[in-house]
């Protein structure tokens, strides 16, 4: 197989904008990044998880908010610290279904 008959297998999906991301099934869930550690002294570790609802995203931020942005404008609503990540995952991968909560 030549590396051109290759490439017409794999079609990359660029996901920039929360707008792209709803439109191709993109579930994005924030954690809390607040490790054990608080200066010196060990903390207990948070962690909060939370799949978040893209469609409310969309009405707070625009369809063209860029993803990358997100975790700087979230914060943890169980230990106030703004250390959050992102995580992708897709719709038709049910894997990623189980229940996560408080
Ligand atoms: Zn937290």
């Amino acid at each position: 197989m030549t590396p051109s008959a290759m490439r017409s297998y794999f079609v990359p999906i660029m996901i920039e904008t929360l707008g792209e991301a709803w439109t191709h099934g993109v579930r994005l869930t924030m954690r809390c990044a607040w490790g054990k550690q608080l200066g010196l002294k060990s903390i207990r570790e948070c962690i909060y998880t939370k799949e978040l609802d893209m469609e409310t995203l969309i009405c707070t931020h625009g369809a063209a908010f860029p993803i990358s942005m997100l975790a700087s404008r979230l914060k943890c609503p169980r230990c106030d610290s703004r250390r959050v990540i992102i995580i992708y995952s897709f719709q038709r991968n049910d894997l990623s279904s189980k229940a996560v909560g408080w």
